[in-house]
Parts: structure tokens; sequence; C-alpha cells
């Protein structure tokens, strides 16, 4: 048995939110691709369509490993792409862009991030692949990248965001602490 499966299943059923502890731990590389994570990683891009999203990490479904999916241009013709213990290649200088995260919904935060992006990965199956890009799949890799390293939209924001989203972020704490007893 595969050392993931546990994690794997059942199957995620929805996306985890704000302050979970899961978003704030560093997940750990994949070893193992076999029918477990080709099923896990039908039902990420299942609920990342579902929830209208340009990319979902797997700690947003509560599983801490070094995967994502990402679909920056979302249309009938789209192919969703799979990326696995990826490594990021980062240039160009920092561009500011609004971000949103399925994690903290009704949350927009001005993230400053590299323009240029060289992604190194494994596909579903193992194999490594390299894409490159300067626009807003960039944006989305990095975005993603940040939830496998515990790093969510919330700890780059400005004094600013911070100030304007205080109640918000305070009310899905309580909301949290409030689930959990
Ligand atoms: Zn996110």
């Amino acid at each position: 048995m595969a050392d993931h499966s546990a994690e794997f299943e059942p199957l995620p059923t929805r996306i985890v939110r704000y302050p979970d502890p899961v978003l704030a731990r560093p997940a750990s590389p994949v070893t193992a691709f076999d029918d477990e994570l080709h099923a896990f990683l039908e039902r990420m891009i299942e609920l990342m369509r579902e929830s209208e999203g340009v990319g979902l990490a797997a700690p947003q479904v509560g599983v801490s490993r070094r995967i994502f999916v990402a679909e920056p241009e979302p249309g009938p013709e789209s192919v969703p792409v799979v990326f696995i213990n990826p490594e990021l290649e980062l240039g160009g200088g920092l561009e500011p862009f609004e971000e949103g995260c399925l994690s903290i919904p009704e949350v927009r935060v001005m993230v400053r991030r590299p323009s240029v992006v060289r992604i190194r990965a494994l596909d579903l199956d193992g194999a490594p692949f390299e894409l490159e890009d300067d626009a807003f799949p960039a944006r989305v890799w990095q975005h993603e990248f940040d939830h496998l390293e515990g790093v969510l939209i919330t700890d780059r924001m400005s004094p600013r965001d911070r100030l304007t989203h205080r109640k918000r972020l305070k009310a899905m704490r309580e909301d949290f602490e409030d689930a959990g007893r």
C-alpha cells in the first residue's frame, strides 16, 4: 500500500478555510504515482472547477502534500495542469496584482510578486516537465506554490489591506473556533 493512501481516501469533499492549521503547514513531497493519487487529482480538478477557481493546492482540501492544479483561463477548450513537487525560478520585476483565495472567501489582497516564473514539476505519472510564463499563469503558480509552503495571501498583506480585512479575518477565526467546539 502506498504511503499516502490514507491521506487520499476518502476523497476530499470540500475546500478547507482559513485559519485551518493545515493551510499554515509546509507540505510533504509526493513519492508514489499510483491510482490513489490519480483519483485524488481528478477530485481536486472537480473541486477547483465547482468553486470557479483558477488554481487549487492539496493543503486546501486538507492534504499536506506538494500538489497543485491550475487552470488560469478556464473555458471549454482549456485543460487543467497538474503540478507535483514543483520548484520555481523567479525573475523580472515585482508587480502588484489583486489576488483572492478559495480558502479565504470575500478577501482580496494586493500582492507584489516577480513577473516571470519558470516552473519545474512532475506530472501525474511522475514525469518531469518545465513551463515558463510572464502573465497570469505565473501569478497563479506563485499563489499555489505558496500554499505548499504554508503561506497565505494574508501573510503577504500590506498594512492597509490588514486593516481593511481585520474584521472579516477575525470573524473567520471565530467561526473556525466555534466549528471546532
Ligand atoms: Zn489560495
